[in-house]
């Protein structure tokens, strides 16, 4: 087994099937006692019919199957609750192998495109005073398969690979970043499952020592920074101190990331009433903006999180017309149906008031 794979089996624990290496499959089926091919015919059910459950694998032996389960786990990520849009957007509330839940979603687009959203941890160590995710701190790291086994559930559900991935589900993916990155790098593996790497988008709450790592990798991943303020005194509000990186930090491992990999960098702004959302702070977000060279994607606070306020339709407008006319390209998020009730973090969170109950 390499090492790769030793860091990323939780002590005690089975690996994950969805995140085995030829080499370890190749010892897998040497110790069973099966031919050589099987481990190439389990290798293409996973990354190229996007299966990870041994009772779907139809051309292998019963036995083979039950020994895979004996030894891997298999399938570890149970879908438990989908909540729809009329879109086809859907968002997943995912039971894990230790009973702790995560979220995932599909966004489809306007045209059609179908954009996976991925979690990366059991709850968010970061904590945004806005965030349903971070209101109870952080459960655990997932495991690269568990990040796998999202994106393979997912394919299921609409028969295809996606058009794009976004890590923007539950967790700071760069505080989880050996699985993170194993993971995509499995998903990008051009022999293995496939998905070009400029179809991905890692979304970081500004964690500076990721990003910097990121650089040095050098993928083709896509950078999304949660900004939410032009300032550091206004983004204090929003984002406690331990994660926290000052906008001086964070441009400057923003400007070594498009060094490395030339790939386009967008701020997320959550838009809350009264503490962002004013003429004064748009125009210190165009300076940042412009010197990152970054796109900024506005969102509209989700009331059903609690807590703040969502501005009125005429302040987003005006917010982002300020953004506009200074030459900075500007998206509004639009909310699926979805998210009338179960913002990003909900569905966990009421899953575990029932659970505690
Ligand atoms: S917004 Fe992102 S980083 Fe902040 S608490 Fe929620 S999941 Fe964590």
């Amino acid at each position: 087994m390499d090492t790769e794979v030793k860091k990323n089996i939780p002590s005690g624990k089975r690996p994950d099937l969805a995140f085995a290496t030829e080499e370890e499959l190749n010892a897998f089926v040497k110790n069973a006692g099966e031919p050589a091919y099987r481990a190439k015919q389990i290798m293409e059910w996973i990354s190229k019919k996007r299966v990870s459950d041994p009772d779907k694998m139809t051309n292998l032996s019963n036995s083979l199957r039950e020994k895979m389960k004996e030894y891997f786990s298999c399938s570890a990520v149970k879908i438990i609750e989908t909540r729809r849009s009329a879109d086809g957007s859907c968002k997943l509330l995912l039971e894990l192998g230790d009973a702790e839940t995560i979220e995932c979603a599909i966004i489809v687009a306007q045209d059609g495109r179908n954009t996976f959203c991925l979690s990366t941890q059991v709850g968010c160590p970061v904590r945004c005073s806005f965030c349903a995710s971070g209101e109870h701190g952080l459960v655990r790291n997932l495991t690269a398969g568990e990040i796998i086994e999202q994106y393979l559930l997912s394919c299921s559900i609409i028969g295809k690979a996606p058009d794009n991935v976004v890590i923007m589900g539950i967790g700071e993916p760069l505080l989880n970043y050996d699985n993170l990155v194993g993971a995509l790098d499995r998903i990008c593996d051009p022999d293995g499952i496939g998905l070009a790497a400029r179809r991905v988008t890692i979304s970081t709450s500004g964690w500076t020592p990721g990003i910097r790592n990121l650089a040095k990798k050098g993928r083709q991943w896509n950078l999304a920074v949660s900004l939410h303020a032009p300032d550091d005194k206004t983004r204090a509000l929003l984002i406690p101190g331990k994660f926290r990186r000052d906008i001086k930090d964070i441009l400057d491992a923003c400007r070594l990331h498009r060094e490395a990999t030339g790939r386009l960098l967008t701020f997320e702004y959550v838009l809350l009433k009264d503490v962002n959302d004013s003429k004064e702070l748009a125009s210190a977000l165009v300076k940042v903006a412009r010197m990152a060279d970054a796109k900024v994607n506005l969102i509209p606070y989700n009331e059903a999180n609690g807590g703040f306020t969502r501005p009125d339709r005429e302040t987003v407008k005006k917010f982002a017309s300020v953004l506009e006319r200074a030459g900075v390209p500007v998206t509004v998020r639009v909310e699926k149906g979805f998210e009338s009730d179960a913002a990003c973090g909900q569905l966990r969170s009421s899953a575990e008031k029932r659970r505690k109950k």
